[in-house]
């Protein structure tokens, strides 16, 4: 659960390339590509432009190289051809990395084309509530801290948290210990150490907080049909604070 500082190092460097896997679908104009389309982008990226490795792929007998989790769909969306992305869509790209031995995990949640106003408060108050999630850590800090922080903020906003699926400790696997979730009471869980690395990555729905997953044993939609959002970083407890092992250029003045 604890790393190293020459492996936070390592797991800096797989984040660094996430974050350009990132740019490069910001580049895309997503209206009218499939699901499928973008995978295949991003596979190809990974592989021939940064010489790493889709981590998601083979794992848990998943064969692609992101999840793609569009509206009501909260996460584990599967890419496909047939799913065309239209403006107004909202979709969470969520992507693991591996370089070195070492892997990085983060999701942003594209808003394709005109949104409207609701699905992009949804976007945001997500986006806020990860980075409250965030700057909650420091050594001495308990996880709880961080759940709190996370669903104070969604609740404040009308919004409910998932609680089935939560955060994980990564290293040279992609889910390790702990388990971090994105609700909980200040002052309770897990104490937090320097060296510590974990994600978090909470999922906002605009309605009940319940979801169910699908056939296909993979998606993950929420029960009443509403929208969903969800953005993840890969950060490591400091000897002050923290550090995003994930963070994308335009994020510098948040870290
Ligand atoms: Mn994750």
């Amino acid at each position: 659960m604890t790393k190293r500082p020459e492996e936070i190092a390592l797991m800096a460097q797989s984040g660094k390339l996430l974050a350009e896997v990132f740019g490069h679908l910001d580049r895309l104009n997503l209206i009218g590509m499939s699901t499928m389309q973008v995978n295949d982008l991003v596979d190809s990226f990974i592989v021939n432009d940064l010489n790493a490795r889709p981590a998601s792929k083979g794992q848990y007998d998943y064969a692609y190289a992101l999840n793609a989790s569009r509206n009501n769909v909260v996460c584990h969306g599967v890419p496909a051809t047939h799913e065309l992305l239209q403006s107004g869509d909202i979709v969470n790209f969520d992507i693991t990395l591996e370089k070195n031995g070492y892997i990085a995990d983060s999701s942003k949640t594209y808003l394709v084309g005109e949104v409207s106003p609701p699905a992009k408060r949804l976007v945001q108050v997500t986006y806020e509530a990860m980075w409250n999630g965030i700057k909650a850590v420091r050594p001495g800090a308990r996880l709880g801290d961080v759940g709190h922080a996370i669903e104070r903020h969604a609740r404040r906003n009308g919004y409910s948290v998932v609680r089935e699926y939560c955060g994980h400790g990564i290293g040279r696997e992609m889910h390790e210990e702990p388990q971090v979730l994105h609700w909980g009471k200040p002052r309770t869980g897990l104490l937090l150490r320097e060296g510590m690395v974990f994600t978090i990555e909470p999922m906002l729905n605009q309605g009940r907080h319940s979801v169910r997953t699908e056939e296909d044993g993979w998606t993950v939609v929420t029960c009443d049909g509403q929208l969903s959002a969800q953005f993840e970083h890969t950060v490591a407890v400091t000897q002050n604070g923290v550090r995003v092992l994930t963070l994308r250029p335009e994020e510098q003045a948040l870290n």
